[in-house]
């Protein structure tokens, strides 16, 4: 990481709620872009990485975009999946969690062609070199379900850059594995602007920044990054059961002794971490609790936090459900904005590029 990136604290302890992300200026001059891939059901990890400064944001009134990366699905596996049945997973967990599609543009990338468009001028400001070091696209080369690489693997953060800056954020909420991503966003903007500059001597875009949470890398019961793809996960929309039976089956160590080291102890570390947030707490005041009864005592405590901390949103969720006509109409409005920002800067970037 260079220092191009700057990260904003997401708390402070004397933000109004807890977790509040700090903007020190006017929070409605403000524009963000984030999202997620269609790729399974959001969990813990998203929620306290960046849903929940979303819908924080949102309510401070920020303006908010949130990209479903539909083509970002297909950069480390040979098919989308479930495609539709994923997408619409995902609107229902922005929903439950407090996002609202009246004041938040939800859409699919798919759906905005302009958007896609900015791909071709933007893949020309990057070199091949500086695509293939991007640390985050080599860990998800080692993870992926494809026996070949393909050319989306290595440019996908290049379309992320054309999700950010087709609407021109300037704040982007993200886990601690796309610092990488938004520094080519960063790259990419700052390169366009040199290039193409409007006759006035104004730019196009913005440079964004990433927003980090305090709680920038959850991990999953396996003692890696909490991910939808590598069934580690706990889904924000499991049910109670489900989810005690995920916990239970969480790799802890032999030592009964219940500490905070995500350092030495990253596994126990991780589960600590998860009731701290659930219940609000420091996690050492958590381990110290627990003390000596073990992993089973850590994992009941875990169970119980998570379940009590989801319980409402889970039941806004299961209300949602029924209505999946309305989750598609929140797409498809959510597109019909979308496309017509991504229309407006298409024109513009033709524009400073001399385009007929
Ligand atoms: P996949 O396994 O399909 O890649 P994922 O769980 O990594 O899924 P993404 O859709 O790739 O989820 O990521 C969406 C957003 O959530 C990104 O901003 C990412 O940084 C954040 N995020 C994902 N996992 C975590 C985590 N474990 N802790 C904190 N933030 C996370
Ligand atoms: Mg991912």
């Amino acid at each position: 990481m260079t220092a191009e990136i700057i990260t904003i604290t997401a708390t402070a302890p004397d933000a109004a709620a807890a977790g509040a992300p700090v903007l020190t200026d006017d929070p409605t001059a403000h524009r963000v872009l984030t999202g997620d891939r269609p790729t399974g059901p959001l969990h813990l990890g998203h929620y306290f990485g960046t849903l929940r400064n979303r819908v924080l944001l949102q309510d401070q009134g920020v303006d908010m975009f949130v990209v479903v990366a539909d083509y970002q699905v297909i950069t480390d596996r040979d098919i989308a999946d479930r495609l539709a049945e994923h997408t619409e997973s995902l609107v229902l967990d922005y929903l439950a969690a407090g996002l609202d599609p009246e004041r938040a543009t939800i859409f699919a990338h798919s759906a905005v062609p302009a958007l896609n468009q900015l791909l071709l001028p933007f893949l020309s400001l990057v070199s091949v070199a500086e695509l293939s070091r991007n640390p985050t696209v080599k860990d998800e080369i080692a993870h992926s379900r494809q026996s070949a690489v393909s050319g989306l693997m290595f440019t996908y953060p290049v379309h992320q850059a054309a999700d950010i800056l087709f609407c021109k954020a300037d704040l982007v909420p993200v886990g601690q594995d796309q610092l990488p991503h938004l520094e080519v966003a960063r790259t990419v903007a700052r390169r366009f602007n040199e290039r193409y500059p409007h006759a006035d001597g104004s730019v196009v875009f913005p440079l964004p920044q990433a927003l980090l949470s305090d709680a920038p890398m959850l991990l999953g019961t396996d003692g890696g990054k909490m991910s939808k793809s590598r069934g580690n996960a706990i889904p924000l929309g499991a049910t109670e059961d489900e989810t005690a039976r995920i916990i239970r089956a969480a790799r802890t160590d032999a030592d009964r002794h219940i500490d905070y080291d995500p350092v030495d102890r990253p596994g126990v570390a991780g589960l600590v971490l998860l009731a701290a947030l659930c219940q609000d707490r420091a996690p050492e005041a958590v381990a110290e609790e627990i003390g000596d009864g073990g992993a089973a005592a850590l994992k009941r405590t875990v169970t119980e936090s998570v379940n009590e901390y989801l319980r409402p949103m889970r039941a806004r969720r299961a209300e949602l459900a029924a209505d999946r006509g309305h989750l598609r109409q929140v797409l498809h409005d959510g597109a019909e904005r979308a496309n017509a920002v991504a229309d407006a800067t298409l024109a513009e970037v033709r524009e400073v590029m001399g385009a007929i």
